[in-house]
């Protein structure tokens, strides 16, 4: 079966890479989903990937002790940039080329986000790793995925989490839940479903962007979405 779509955004949490560890990175993890990717892109995917820093470092854990809340969300996102220098390391040792783009300028160590640069790698069929979220304060990476996604064109975002999908009530807690194959974004609003935070949700909408929620730790997983299997929930307008 071909992949579904041309263009994609795939948001990774930082959290994703860190496994069962506590903290950090860890790096059989980061293989896993750099051999995932992989397949992904040997069907001719295109793929931007927007990564977090939840692993690292969160800002609003930085405030909440007691510190300035934009200085730790830079710290949240210069996180985010150790993030995506790890995968990209990951990446070429893999033999796929891949670069990072940042939204905060470090230039010796990675480019400066240009989005006629980011299209380019990605028609030379170069993964494009967007790091340092919008590049804002009290902004989240998904809002990122949601940009970047928009800015690049993306025909989806897939938003990899734990849980493979959105479901009707907390699996963990509830055995009758069941998943939504899919949901349109006013539903998700109606039912109050946590999809990604508002502001991104709110662009996606706009955008009439899709978002794939789906399971990064469920084998072949990503491949299954990307060929537009029934896997995790579709939200779309
Ligand atoms: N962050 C930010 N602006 C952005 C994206 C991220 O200030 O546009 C900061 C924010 O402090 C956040 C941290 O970077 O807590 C890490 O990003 P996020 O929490 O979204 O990572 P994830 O939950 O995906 O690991």
């Amino acid at each position: 079966m071909a992949a579904a779509y041309k263009r994609i955004l795939l948001k990774l949490s930082g959290e994703a890479l860190m496994g069962d560890d506590a903290y950090g990175i860890n790096q059989s993890v980061v293989s896993g989903i750099v051999a995932d990717v992989a397949e992904v892109a040997k069907l001719g995917v295109e793929i931007g990937v927007v990564i977090g820093g939840g692993n690292i470092f969160r800002g609003m854990a930085g405030a909440a002790s007691g510190m300035d809340r934009a200085t730790a969300d830079y710290m949240g996102m210069l996180a985010t940039i150790m993030n995506a220098m790890a995968l990209a390391d990951a990446f070429n040792h893999a033999g796929i080329g891949a670069r990072v783009q940042s939204a905060l300028r470090v230039d010796q160590v990675v480019e400066p986000y240009i989005r006629g640069r980011a299209i380019r790698h990605l028609e030379e069929g170069r993964v494009v790793i967007f790091a340092a979220g919008t590049g804002n304060p009290f902004f989240t990476t998904d809002t990122a995925a949601a940009l970047r996604g928009s800015e690049i064109g993306a025909q989806i975002v897939f938003k990899a989490t734990k849980v493979d999908g959105i479901y009707t009530a907390d699996p963990k807690k509830d055995p009758t839940a069941t998943r939504y194959t899919t949901v349109t974004f006013d539903e998700a609003i109606a039912r109050n479903l946590q999809v990604m935070d508002a502001t991104a949700f709110a662009l996606c909408r706009d955008q009439r962007l899709p978002i794939k929620v789906f399971s990064i730790f469920k084998p072949g997983a990503l491949l299954r979405v990307v060929k537009g299997e029934d896997e995790g929930t579709l939200v779309h307008v």
